[in-house]
């Protein structure tokens, strides 16, 4: 049996980590898989997530329950709340309901298995994206196309995007990054976006926001919600997927929420039904722990508060290290132009370099990333940019 199986192909991002954990040496550096690290080069345990697991442990109520097949309802109460607004008017009007789901992935996955059931079209997501929209959507049965998204020659937003818009056929699913694109950094200009939302508009196109770095990208939750609240405020029917793996540092815990937006209040209990069959079926119920602090960051002030200091810290971090790693290309005089190092946000920079300089980068330099040229900012701190710099321009001269 199962002699005709073949070999699936590794996940590059994984394989690429897989591969940086096994190198002995200590100059070794990672800007492959997307995880925040701290100046010393260490993952990061938010003080707001050690309070209040330290809570947990003291709350003689708390315990090793399942949750309901939908999860923690204070969590998904308070996702809805992060992404639309606290007040906003979808949920005094009961237009909007979360369901609890295993991080970003999960959401997207339940989301499009909801969709595939009961609103099948072609789902469009960007060229470039992250891996695994084209996998999560196929792997639903959706024929999945791609919009190009990044422009080479401008290292921008790829114009061609609003044409794809305007041919799509009518009622197609657009999978949209509401910030931080992954893996370009490049965002659409409020200009830009609105653009998007009056052509989708026109074309009854359905937006699916995958929302896995609010606050992270500027370091302020509203802001990095902008786009979303601007396409609620347009009227449209929508899915949101959250992630709380980078914002909250909770990538294993897996901590996530999708957020549905209708119009018609009175399907939302028909749609949370059906999600809760396609989970029963998948994985029964979603994990606790995760949420439950996640539960207690968001709905405890204090807490809250001490988050969003921490998610400033991390994001200016970041930025600080786009500015360090531009100056360094520029002192070096490093040929090319880089000022979209610090142009872009989020995480990540499309640093522009190509398969064969990044194949060079891990195989002679012990620097890690993935062949498109990727590079997660945040694995950069001020004892390793140098060398870093100082290896791009050597690729790049070579
Ligand atoms: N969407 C995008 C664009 C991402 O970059 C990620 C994380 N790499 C995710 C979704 C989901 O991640 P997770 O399942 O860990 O929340």
């Amino acid at each position: 049996q199962f002699n005709n199986v073949n070999l699936a192909p590794p996940d590059p991002i994984l394989k690429m980590n897989a591969i940086y954990k096994a190198d002995p040496d200590p100059v070794k550096i990672s800007v492959g898989v997307g995880a925040y690290r701290t100046e010393e080069g260490k993952p990061y345990i938010l003080n707001c997530v050690k309070k209040a697991e330290r809570m947990m442990l003291d709350d003689p109520n708390n315990d090793h329950e399942y949750l309901p097949m939908a999860g923690l309802q204070s969590f998904t109460d308070a996702a809805v709340k992060l992404i639309l607004g606290a007040d906003s008017h979808i949920i005094k009007e009961n237009r909007a309901i979360g369901f609890q789901a295993i991080s970003g992935t999960g959401a997207l996955r339940v989301g499009a298995e909801l969709l595939n059931r009961f609103r099948k079209s072609i789902a469009y997501v960007s060229k470039p994206t992250w891996g695994n929209h084209l996998a999560i959507f196929g792997d639903c049965g959706f024929e999945v196309r791609e919009y190009q998204y990044w422009d080479p020659a401008t290292r921008g937003l790829n114009e061609s995007f609003f044409d794809t818009l305007r041919s799509a056929p009518n009622g197609s699913i657009f999978v949209l990054h509401g910030c931080a694109h992954n893996p370009t950094g490049v965002d659409p200009t409020e200009e830009q976006w609105k653009l998007v939302a009056k052509i989708m508009k026109e074309k009854n196109h359905f937006p699916f926001f995958d929302c896995a770095y609010q606050g992270f990208a500027s370091g302020d939750l509203d802001k990095d919600a902008w786009s979303v609240r601007y396409f609620v405020d347009q009227g449209f029917e929508m899915f949101i997927a959250q992630s709380f793996a980078k914002n909250l540092g909770l990538y294993g815990e897996r901590v996530g929420n999708l957020t549905l937006v209708v119009h018609n209040p009175d399907v939302l209990p028909k749609m949370h039904s059906n999600l809760c069959k396609i989970v029963r079926a998948m994985y029964s119920c979603p994990p606790a722990h995760g949420a439950k602090i996640a539960s207690l960051v968001l709905n405890t002030p204090e807490l809250y508060k001490e988050w969003t200091v921490e998610l400033k810290a991390m994001a200016d971090r970041i930025k600080e290290m786009r500015v360090m790693l531009f100056d360094l290309l520029t002192e070096m005089k490093t040929p090319g132009t880089w000022n979209h190092i610090t142009d872009q946000i989020g995480m990540f920079t499309f640093t522009g370099l190509t398969q064969n300089q990044c194949k060079t980068l891990v195989g002679e330099h012990h620097i890690y990333l993935i062949d498109n040229g990727r590079i997660s900012i945040a694995g950069l701190n001020t004892k390793n940019i140098r060398r870093f710099a100082e290896k791009i321009d050597w690729v790049v001269r070579n």
